[in-house]
C-alpha cells in the first residue's frame, strides 16, 4: 500500500517536504502537492521586481516542471480542511490522506489598516510588486516612509533591505538629495536576535541618511492629510507609503480547527499539530521564530524525517532546532548573511558582514532550488 500524503501548499515548506519525500520513498509513495497558483517566486525576487532589477515573468517558477516519482501537483483552490478526518476539498474535488500537511503559508489583510488601500502600497504581495514597478518611477521628490503595520510579519529584515534598496534606487536616478526616507519597525532594533546584524544595519541607515524609527507601528494612514499615524498616535507626513500589511492565517486554516489566537500550534519538536497524522509547517504555524522560507524549509526536513521514520520503523528523529540562513540586501550590490538557531532557545545569531561573495551565495541558495524543486 502506497503511503497517501496530501500537502497543501506548494512555497517553500511545501516544496522541500514533497522533495525529499519523494527522493527517500519515490514509488512508496501517492502525494499529491495542493496549490491555487500555477507557478512559485521567492520571497526575496518581490524587491528585484518592484526595484524594477527583474520582470515579474522571470521570476516565477512554474510548476507543471516538476515530476518527481510518487508526487503529483495539482493547481486547485483548497476551500475547506478537517483536521480530525483528514479529509481536503478544494474547488475540483476531495482528498484522503493518511499523513496531511498544512503548509499554507500567510495572507495579507490590507483593510485592516485604514488608509493603506485608499493613500499607499504594500510590497509583500506579487501584486503589489508589480504595481510599484509601475508606480515608483512617477516617484521623484518627498518622503518615502516604508512601514509595518502590524506583527508578526514575514521575513524580518525585508523592511530594512527595502529602505536600503530605495536609497540605491533613488541615487541612480539622481533623485536621492529631493528625497528623505523613513523606516518605521515594531522592533528595538533591526534583526533582535542578532546584535551584530543591527548595528551594522543601523550604520548602514545612518551612512545614507535614512531616518530609523524603531519601537513603532503604522496604525493608519491619512490619505487626505497625506500622513502616518503611528500607535502612539504621533504623525509622519509622507508622499510615498511602502507598507508591510497585517498578516493572517488563510481564510481555510482559520476555519479548519486548526488556529488558535489566528495561527496553528504545533510540536516544537515534531511540527506535529493535536491532530492525529497532521503537521503544520512554515509561516501558517505560531512557532514563534520569524515567518521566513528557510525556517519554514528546515521544519519540512523535520517533517520528513519523522515521515519517512514512520514508514521505515526507524528510532526516533533529531527534534527541530527552529535553524535557518537569512541573506540581507544591504545595498550596492552587497549581501550580508545572519545564520540564526532559535530552539530550544534562548535564540542566538551571528553575522557574516556585507560582499560581493555572498551575493553570489545567495544566487546559488536560489538556483539549489530552482533544481531540487523544478529540476530547472
Ligand atoms: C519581500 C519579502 C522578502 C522575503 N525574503 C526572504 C528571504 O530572503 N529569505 C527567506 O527565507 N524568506 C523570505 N521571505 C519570506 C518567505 O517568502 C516566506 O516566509 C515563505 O515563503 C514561507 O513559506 P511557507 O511554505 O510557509 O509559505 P508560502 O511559501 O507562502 O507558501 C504557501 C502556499 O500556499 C498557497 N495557498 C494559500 N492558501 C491557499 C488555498 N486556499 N488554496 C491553495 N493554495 C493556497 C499559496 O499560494 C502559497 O503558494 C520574504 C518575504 C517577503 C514578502
Amino acid at each position: 500500500m502506497k503511503l497517501r500524503v496530501v500537502v497543501l501548499g506548494a512555497g517553500f515548506g511545501g516544496l522541500e517536504l514533497s522533495t525529499l519525500l519523494s527522493e527517500a520513498l519515490g514509488e512508496q509513495l501517492d502525494l499529491t502537492l495542493l496549490d491555487r497558483n500555477d507557478s512559485f517566486f521567492f520571497g526575496f525576487s518581490k524587491l528585484d521586481v518592484m526595484f524594477g532589477k527583474k520582470a515579474p515573468n522571470e521570476v516565477r517558477l512554474y510548476y507543471r516542471n516538476i515530476t518527481k516519482p510518487g508526487v503529483q501537483f495539482r493547481q486547485e483552490a483548497i476551500t475547506a480542511i478537517d483536521p480530525e478526518t483528514r479529509h481536503v476539498t478544494t474547488d475540483k474535488g476531495t482528498y484522503k490522506a493518511d499523513v496531511l500537511v498544512i503548509a499554507l503559508g500567510a495572507d495579507y489583510d490590507q483593510a485592516a489598516t485604514p488608509g493603506l488601500v485608499e493613500g499607499g502600497n504594500e510590497f509583500y504581495s506579487f501584486a503589489g510588486v508589480e504595481r510599484l514597478r509601475e508606480a515608483l518611477p512617477a516617484f521623484s521628490k518627498g518622503h518615502a516612509i516604508v512601514g509595518v503595520t502590524s506583527s508578526p510579519f514575514k521575513c524580518p529584515p525585508a523592511p530594512s533591505e527595502a529602505a536600503l534598496l530605495l536609497h540605491d534606487y533613488l541615487s541612480s536616478r539622481g533623485l536621492r538629495n529631493d528625497c528623505q526616507i523613513s523606516l518605521v519597525i515594531p522592533f528595538s532594533n533591526p534583526i533582535p536576535p542578532s546584535p551584530a546584524t543591527s548595528q551594522a544595519l543601523i550604520a548602514a541607515f545612518s551612512e545614507r541618511g535614512i531616518n530609523f524609527v524603531p519601537h513603532h507601528l503604522v496604525r493608519a494612514l491619512d490619505p487626505a492629510r497625506r500622513v502616518a499615524i503611528l500607535d502612539d498616535n504621533s504623525e509622519m507626513p509622507y508622499d510615498l507609503f511602502l507598507g508591510v500589511p497585517k498578516h493572517q492565517a488563510p481564510k481555510v486554516v482559520a476555519e479548519s480547527g486548526l488556529t488558535v489566537d489566528g495561527w496553528i500550534p504545533v510540536d516544537p519538536k515534531t511540527l506535529k499539530t493535536r491532530f492525529q497524522n497532521v503537521y503544520a509547517v512554515g509561516d501558517v504555524t505560531s512557532m514563534g521564530m520569524p515567518k521566513a522560507g528557510v525556517f519554514a524549509e528546515s521544519a519540512a526536513r523535520t517533517v520528513a524525517a519523522e515521515i519517512i521514520a514512520e514508514v521505515r520503523g526507524s528510532e526516533e528523529t533529531a527534534a527541530y532546532r527552529g535553524a535557518g540562513s537569512c541573506y540581507v540586501e544591504f545595498g550596492e550590490e552587497l549581501v550580508g548573511r545572519v545564520d540564526v538557531e532559535f530552539l530550544p532557545g534562548p535564540p542566538t545569531g551571528s553575522f557574516m558582514e556585507p560582499s560581493l561573495e555572498l551575493a553570489a551565495e545567495k544566487q546559488g541558495f536560489g538556483s539549489t532550488r530552482r533544481t531540487r524543486w523544478f529540476g530547472l
